[in-house]
């Protein structure tokens, strides 16, 4: 059968990472998790006294670093994928809050966009790809024969993330994630270099009520009509 390119975008905490890592286990396709990339490069600039919430991101000085920073991925022995740093996992340490308040404004800068657009495009060479973002469908892979934009309510994502960083033993407060979730929405929307917005040719999913399974199903209905059309073609 035909392998495809599918392209999911969408809001913070909009589920889309869930349900892109559950249709890529089903269809037996690779998934990649681009924002953990911009995580990574997140992380490593903090380390290095690049950035912090007082005095922003030290723009030039990183850009100097940024062919240092290497970043991968790893399958674990449980089969969930594992973020690599420079060789180190980071899974775990670029889901913390404070990578969280530096990401969106470290992946306003197009220098940090383009490296990792370009590595993001070479892991979809073969196709057989699930891969998503906030601009997989707009600027990563503009021809991805399926495309999906999650969305939900602020409320209902600020919600779901504090639950799951709650379930990971983080104690966060939910008027602090919900601002987090509000201010990254502002700056991804609104930045000069592909900001987040619906692809034209993105189909729209609305998960505010949705299961999980619900949303699973529906994907996975749009990904055979999809497949069946282009095998046919
Ligand atoms: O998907 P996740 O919420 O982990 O992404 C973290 C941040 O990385 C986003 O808020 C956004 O600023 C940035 N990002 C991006 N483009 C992508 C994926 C993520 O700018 N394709």
């Amino acid at each position: 059968m035909k392998k495809i390119i599918v392209a999911i975008d969408g809001y913070s905490s909009s589920g889309k990472s869930t349900m892109a890592k559950d249709l890529a286990k089903r269809i037996g396709y690779l998934y990649v998790d681009s924002g953990a990339m911009y995580r990574a490069v997140t992380l490593y600039a903090l380390r290095h006294g690049l950035a912090d919430a007082e005095r922003g991101v030290d723009v030039d000085n990183l850009l100097r670093v940024l062919p240092d920073i290497e970043i991968s991925f790893m399958l674990a022995p449980d089969g969930s994928q594992h973020t690599l740093l420079n060789g180190e996992d980071v899974e775990k340490e670029i889901r913390l809050m404070e990578v969280s308040d530096m990401v969106s404004p470290i992946s306003v800068i197009p220098e940090v966009r383009h490296r990792l657009t370009a590595l993001q495009q070479s892991y979809g060479v073969n196709k057989g790809i699930v891969m998503d973002g906030r601009d997989i469908g707009t600027t990563v892979f503009p021809d991805a024969e399926m495309k999906v934009f999650v969305e939900a309510s602020p409320e209902i994502r600020a919600r779901r993330r504090v639950d799951e960083l709650l379930a990971k033993g983080e104690n966060v407060a939910y008027e602090d994630v919900y601002r987090n979730v509000c201010e990254r929405d502002r700056i991804d929307t609104t930045r000069k270099e592909s900001p987040l917005r619906k692809a034209d040719d993105a189909r729209v999913l609305n998960n505010d009520t949705l299961t999980r399974e619900e949303q699973m199903q529906w994907m996975l209905d749009l990904f055979n009509t999809i497949v069946s059309d282009e095998t046919a073609d």
